[in-house]
């Protein structure tokens, strides 16, 4: 049985005394349900207050991005271990702002996907299609590249720690939300490559997350359906009662 997961992804957002300001509205409002997880993942430099803030509680915490190698001369970027040792247990990669400000690529998706099992961590691997992509009929065919090279030598195993995020990329901070059955129809696709990728029963662990304009009115009719297992939100997790409802949604 698939458990729920809701991720904020406060992006460039919230230092560190923004970042106590927010938990400290949202930890009391905040309600725990047994059948979802909840996440938040604060720019590196409000990780290590966010933990203080959040020890004793179940709110997940992880980070948006990392580097694949350890540690060495890779002038700013922080370690999978790194992220660990500030009680990080997810990390997103391949977000699509990352792909198309800072030139990611699947390869590096992957590299990064491998580094953060290797240290224990989820990989939060985003998949998505642009505009473009879309309208050409194409949305299948680029998520399925990145899957494919995003999961790339990654063991069945291991495949079934990984966490998907479907976040097309036309939706991401436009308020235009993909309809409940346009994100199904996605979702319903990727489980299938996975199932390719890792096999059948592998496929039905993995959690797909559905990302872009997320907000406290359409969470429970995306998250009604059958393959969207959670949600990465982004502007919505900035406000601490509208991310508590997302949390909390009711389908
Ligand atoms: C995101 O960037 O991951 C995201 C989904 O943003 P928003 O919810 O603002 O569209």
């Amino acid at each position: 049985m698939r458990k729920y997961l809701v991720i904020g992804n406060w992006k460039m957002n919230f230092g560190r005394s923004e970042s106590v300001t927010f938990l400290d509205e949202f930890i009391p409002i905040f309600k725990k349900r047994s059948d979802v997880e909840v996440g938040i993942a604060p720019p590196f430099t409000s990780l290590s207050i966010c933990a203080e803030k959040l020890h004793g509680s179940s709110i997940l915490l992880g980070a948006q991005n990392c580097h694949w190698v350890e540690s060495g001369a890779y002038t700013g970027e922080i370690s999978a271990g790194m992220l660990k040792e500030l009680g990080c247990s997810f990390a997103i990669v391949g977000h699509s702002e990352r792909r198309q400000l800072f030139g990611e690529s699947d390869e590096g998706v992957n590299k990064r996907a491998a580094a953060l099992l290797a240290a224990d961590l989820t990989p939060v691997v985003c998949v998505g299609e642009t505009l473009e992509e879309r309208e050409s009929g194409e949305a299948f065919k680029v998520v399925t590249r990145q899957l494919e090279l995003g999961l790339a030598g990654i063991s069945p195993k291991l495949i079934s720690r990984v966490v998907i995020a479907y976040e097309p990329v036309w939706a991401i901070g436009t308020g235009k939300t993909a309809s409940a059955s346009e994100a199904q129809e996605v979702h319903s696709h990727i489980r299938k490559v996975i199932s390719r990728l890792g096999g059948d029963s592998i496929s039905k662990e993995v959690r797909i997350l559905y990302g872009g304009s997320v907000n406290d009115k359409n969470a429970a009719s995306l998250l009604g359906e059958k393959d969207i297992d959670g949600a990465l939100v982004g502007g919505a997790s900035l406000v601490a009662q509208k991310f508590a409802s997302i949390a909390g949604f009711r389908v």
